[in-house]
């Protein structure tokens, strides 16, 4: 058996050798190292594949968070609702723009926010709403645009883990995970869904000034060639990063899929087991398997990940410490916000390997071995 990996990077660039290598090589003769021809290309095919008015390209995913916030011109203190159940990025740019985090709790079945629990945690000053589609399940949209629209407060989406991922409204319209907010905004580190070699991220808007004032901000504030109206950042995706996701993307489609058989092989695998709750896949979202994460109930993790890895199977906890209770997060009275779905959910999820190239004996063996842990 082909050693097991929580993603397998080098199965998948096995498969697309002979068109990364070329397009790479391509970019070095061209010598167009910034803002190159495959930046833009690969831009406007992204545009396409989402259905979105504009894509601009930026440095990886936590600068395109970044960005998003520094385009809505708010103030310090002004009040920004996120989850606490998710990866650091997403509230660390909120405090580091001296934005304030209001954490509300996830939903414990979608590991999302919770919709039902947004309005009572708006202020006066509260100026966005950033949901996470977490391990590929989207956030509950519909709802959450309405009761922004009533509250006159931005949505942008953090997609960095569903890209590729479909909501369906209740009259049937389906959308792209990203192209239902005010701003989408995705990463391309190499273990996303749509990775690159190195890092990437991109960010998406409907808004033709919305988008002007991201292109301002991801380039120095700048308006016109030396003309600074702003105060930007520099943030660009690299070009042998697009000459490869360009080549990549066409294949988004097909990793899914690879990647939602092998959830459908693990939820047969798992079924009908009181002590494992797996993913649950609401009727609305066109789950991507970012992560395929179990909910353990009165299974010690520890011992699990511990017997696992002696049968040689990785297996990971995202996240370990929710936001909100990080050191980092002591001085925005973090500690004092009372998500019990998060903090219960911390001690009890764990994610299997997942990845576009699982053959069925991996498949099995890490089935087998979870199992044979319970019983
Ligand atoms: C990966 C990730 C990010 C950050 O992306 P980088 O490209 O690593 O900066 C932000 N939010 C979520 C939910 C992520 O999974």
């Amino acid at each position: 058996m082909v050693p097991i990996q929580m993603v397998d990077l080098k199965r998948q660039y096995a498969k697309i050798k002979p068109q990364v290598d070329a397009a790479i090589l391509d970019v070095l003769e061209s010598t167009a190292f910034i803002n190159g021809g495959p930046v833009q290309s690969f831009a406007q095919e992204l545009q396409q594949y989402l259905g979105v008015k504009h894509v601009i390209p930026c440095a990886n995913g936590t600068d395109a968070l970044q960005i998003a916030l520094m385009a809505l011109g708010l103030q310090p203190g002004d009040e920004i609702i996120t989850p606490s159940f998710t990866f650091i990025a997403t509230a660390e740019v909120i405090a580091m723009l001296q934005l304030k985090p209001v954490f509300v709790d996830v939903n414990p079945q979608t590991f999302c926010l919770d919709v039902a629990q947004v309005e009572k945690a708006i202020t006066s000053r509260t100026k966005a709403i950033v949901p996470v589609h977490l391990y590929g399940h989207s956030t509950d949209m519909e709802p959450l645009m309405a009761i922004a629209a009533q509250h006159g407060i931005y949505v942008i989406e953090d997609n960095a883990q569903a890209i590729g991922g479909t909501y369906t409204y209740k009259d049937g319209t389906v959308k792209k995970n990203g192209a239902m907010g005010h701003i989408g905004c995705t990463s391309f580190f190499p273990s996303k869904n749509l990775g690159c070699y190195g890092d990437g991220g991109a960010i998406f808007t409907n808004d033709d000034a919305l988008a002007n004032q991201l292109k301002m901000v991801a380039n120095h504030g700048q308006s016109a060639r030396y003309y600074h109206d702003v105060v930007g950042c520099n943030s660009r995706l690299d070009t042998v990063q697009a000459a490869i996701l360009r080549i990549k993307l066409p294949l988004l489609d097909e990793y899914i899929k690879a990647r939602r058989a092998v959830a459908d092989a693990y939820d047969a695998g798992f079924a009908g087991i009181p002590q494992i709750t797996t993913p649950y896949r609401a009727p609305y979202s066109y789950h991507v398997f970012h992560q395929y994460t179990l909910q353990l109930n009165g299974i010690d993790r520890n011992a699990l990940q511990q017997y696992l890895q002696e049968k040689q199977v990785p297996a990971m906890i995202y996240y370990p410490v929710p936001a909100h209770q990080q050191k980092m997060f002591a001085n925005f009275g973090g500690a004092a916000f009372h998500l019990p779905n998060t903090d219960a959910l911390t001690t009890k999820v764990i994610s299997l390997p997942i990845h576009t190239e699982m053959d069925r004996d991996q498949l099995d063996h890490i089935i087998a071995s979870v199992k044979s842990f319970i019983k």
